[in-house]
């Protein structure tokens, strides 16, 4: 079998019915959510928190952004002091994350629309989340998900991967991979599905290369069913 260049397994799923999918989707659910239950890995203590640090772990380790984040919000702890900030110390508090001027300049654009549009605090809504500067689907549904007890799918470089070959979706767009799974699960499991599966791509099904023989869900996944049939 051919694997496509986005790691999903092409044609390993050939044939199978849209129930058939659902009930594998809510079985690699099941129990990735029972192998890794835990959140996300970047420290936060609120929305606001959370909003930033993400912003910040774009193209970033999240062990970097929890380096930085505490003198960060020790110094700025909610988003008018961050949007009145004087860009050069939020530079050097950020430097680590990488690309530090772009993110100081995208957290204070973000701050000070918080402060300006929403009396500073993070608002619920996905449109007025995906509103604000800097701000996508995915760190919308990140911050909606884990801080604010909304369901959410994160569609991260690590579900992505692992959705592809896992044949969930065959879509390379987060947005319609996004709505790819949502409708192979239930809400409730949202929130915890992204977050096993985030940590299962980082821990096992890794870009480098996956661990199939050691996976969990091997059974369910077609890619590594091939991979392991083929010994690649
Ligand atoms: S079987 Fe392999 S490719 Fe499939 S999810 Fe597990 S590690 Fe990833």
């Amino acid at each position: 079998m051919v694997m496509k260049k986005n790691g999903a397994a092409a044609n390993a799923s050939a044939g199978e019915s849209s129930e058939a999918r659902r009930r594998r989707a809510r079985r690699v659910s099941r129990i990735l959510r029972r192998t890794y239950h835990m959140g996300t890995a970047l420290k936060f203590r609120n929305p606001f928190e959370l909003l930033v640090a993400t912003i910040l772990s774009a193209q970033a380790t999240d062990e970097a952004v929890n380096e930085v984040t505490p003198r960060l919000f020790a110094r700025y702890p909610n988003a008018a002091a961050l949007a009145g900030a004087g860009p050069a110390e939020v530079e050097a508090i950020v430097h680590k994350t990488g690309f530090f001027r772009q993110k100081t300049r995208s957290i204070m654009n973000c701050a000070r629309a918080l402060a300006e549009r929403h009396g500073g605090r993070v608002p619920e809504s996905m449109d007025d989340l995906t509103a604000l500067p800097g701000v996508g689907r995915k760190t919308a549904n990140l911050v909606r998900a884990c801080a604010m007890g909304r369901p959410g799918l994160i569609v991260d470089t690590h579900f992505k991967r692992v959705a592809g070959r896992l044949d969930l979706t065959a879509e390379s767009d987060p947005d319609k991979i996004e709505a790819d799974v949502a409708a192979l699960l239930p809400e409730e499991e949202w929130t915890d599905f992204s977050n096993a599966l985030i940590w299962h791509g980082r821990r096992c099904c890794s870009a480098r290369g996956p661990n199939c023989p050691g996976c969990p869900v091997l059974r369910d996944c077609p890619y590594g069913q091939t991979a392991t049939a083929e010994g690649v």
